[in-house]
């Protein structure tokens, strides 16, 4: 952010990048883990069998779709500080047996990841896809701008209207520029906490 005068780097340059500002470079062995790997596996595999013809049984979705009943990994963040500047951050993995060089939403601010001092701080989780079509993270603070909706009734038309008409699964978290909280998602659950100023904590999954 203060290195460059870019807003996104991806692949080789983004590495190269990295390195030449001092991030730590480690063996890909680093980031092995068995339960993860054991995933790929099953992913690769239920391709394998989705190359047969019964595509009744499994689609070449399966391993996105079943990615996204047990999803690991993605890390989202909004925050408002004392002064009411709104910040917000997201980590994934992406999703298992993804495509190479296939680029989700978290990374794409105004699909995944979004933040305006004037409206709210999104971050989302869920299959990007649908993410990156629908615009999701800044059709919330649109609405809150353009129709001065709340947080809360932005974050809900988004999630519940727009991104379920585009049979988008996963959901956000936001906070607006006062410190309210909205949370929308249009799967069964989504790992989730906040805490307030005033001591206020919750979390929950359901
Ligand atoms: N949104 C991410 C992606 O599609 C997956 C996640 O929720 O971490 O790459």
């Amino acid at each position: 952010m203060h290195k460059s005068e870019h807003v996104l780097l991806s692949g080789l340059g983004a590495e190269e990048f990295a390195f030449q500002n001092g991030v730590q470079r480690v063996d890909s062995t680093y980031f092995f883990v068995q339960r993860r790997w054991d995933q790929l596996q099953e992913a690769l595999e239920e391709d394998k069998v989705s190359l047969d013809h019964d595509g009744s049984k499994k689609s070449s979705s399966t391993a996105l779709n079943k990615q996204d009943e047990g999803k690991y990994g993605t890390v989202g963040c909004v925050a408002m500080d004392r002064y009411g500047n709104l910040c917000s951050g997201t980590s994934t993995g992406g999703l298992t047996n993804k495509k190479y060089g296939r680029i989700g939403d978290s990374p794409l601010i105004g699909a995944g990841t979004f933040a305006n001092n004037q409206s709210c701080a999104v971050s989302c989780t869920g299959r990007g896809e649908e993410f990156i079509r629908g615009t999701i993270a800044s059709d919330i603070s649109a609405r809150m701008m353009y129709l001065h909706e709340s947080a809360q009734d932005a974050t809900f038309q988004v999630v519940q209207k727009k991104l379920k008409a585009l049979k988008g699964r996963g959901g956000c978290i936001v906070v607006d520029a006062t410190g309210n909280v909205a949370i929308e998602y249009t799967t069964s659950g989504m790992f989730r906490a906040y805490r307030d100023a005033q001591g206020r904590r919750v979390i929950a999954i359901y």
